[in-house]
């Protein structure tokens, strides 16, 4: 069986800041990681290799510093790594991503038939949850989101059973295959890499593809001329103000939480509320 994981590199969300004066991130400000989502896919692609056989090769579109994503990815235990780099690549959007990664999709499938097909359920930079679904889309194949466990693999059949997450429980789905999954991070915890994987990795050079490579490309597709999508402002989110700290004995902090209730009480008839 031969698994594709798309994978992005993006900068850690939990330090990077946002320019004010140009509203777009400071991508300079934060270390760029393989994104923790697509961490869980490739894990996941790596365990369905170990139960049913076959290999796992991952694909990245992005800046050619985008290879460090890879070789972590390597690391994890795929086979093989493709970035698609070019600057007619540059100021994508999803619509556009998804037509590039796609089409590389298209390529790698010549070589080598691919059965399943892993993504993030999200990016925590972009957050849009719109890249997967959108490669779906254009290869004809069901996307299935937010998967929290893989059941069943039928390979002989094509048939794969999975659950999905829901706002309350989860659902279990049986689709045929090729489809794609877009992977939450319940399905696994990550294991430690062992250390022929990490040696491995360091010495993996993945294959990089410009846009002269793909086959059949529609150049106006690619890129920020393919891209419809207009980022009109970009904030970060206010400040949480800390809750009120009650201090003192049981008998002065019980006190001061009821004074705060009425209060709230009296407010909340002022506004009309019963
Ligand atoms: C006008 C505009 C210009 C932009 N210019 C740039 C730019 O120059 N450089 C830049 O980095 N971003 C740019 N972006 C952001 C870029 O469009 C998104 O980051 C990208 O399309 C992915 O969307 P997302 O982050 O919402 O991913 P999601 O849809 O949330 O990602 C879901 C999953 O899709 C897969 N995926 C997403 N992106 C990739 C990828 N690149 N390679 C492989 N798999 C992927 C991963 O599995 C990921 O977990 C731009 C956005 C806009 C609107």
């Amino acid at each position: 069986m031969h698994i594709l994981v798309c994978v992005k590199q993006v900068p850690d969300t939990k330090i990077i800041k946002i320019n004010p004066k140009t509203n777009t991130l400071d991508r300079a400000s934060a270390p760029a990681i393989l994104n923790p989502y697509d961490a869980h896919a490739v894990e996941e692609a790596v365990r369905l290799k170990k139960e049913y056989g076959g290999k796992v090769t991952v694909l990245s579109m992005g800046p050619p510093q985008a290879v460090t994503a890879i070789k972590k990815c390597i690391e994890i235990g795929a086979d093989e790594g493709v970035l698609i780099s070019d600057r007619a690549f540059a100021g994508a959007d999803t619509l556009a991503t998804s037509y590039a990664l796609y089409k590389a999709i298209q390529k790698i499938e010549k070589a080598e038939t691919i059965s399943l097909i892993l993504a993030g359920k999200h990016a925590i930079d972009g957050d849009t949850g719109q890249v997967g679904p959108g490669i779906a889309r254009r290869l004809e194949i069901p996307p299935l989101t937010n998967i929290i466990k893989v059941d069943s693999v039928d390979s002989e059949n094509r048939k794969i059973t999975v659950h999905r997450k829901l706002e309350i429980g989860h659902e279990v789905i049986q689709s045929s295959m090729p489809c794609l999954l877009t992977i939450e991070k319940e399905i696994n915890d990550i294991s430690y890499s062992p250390l022929p994987n990490m040696i491995a990795a360091a010495r993996y050079e993945p294959m990089v593809w410009t846009v002269a490579d793909l086959d059949e490309v529609d150049k106006a597709q690619l890129g920020m001329k393919g891209s419809p999508t207009i980022v009109g402002k970009m904030f970060p989110p206010p400040k949480e103000e800390g809750g009120k700290k009650i201090e003192g004995d049981a008998k002065s902090q019980v006190k001061q939480v009821l004074s705060i209730v009425l209060e709230k009480r009296e407010l909340f008839a002022q506004k009309g509320g019963k």
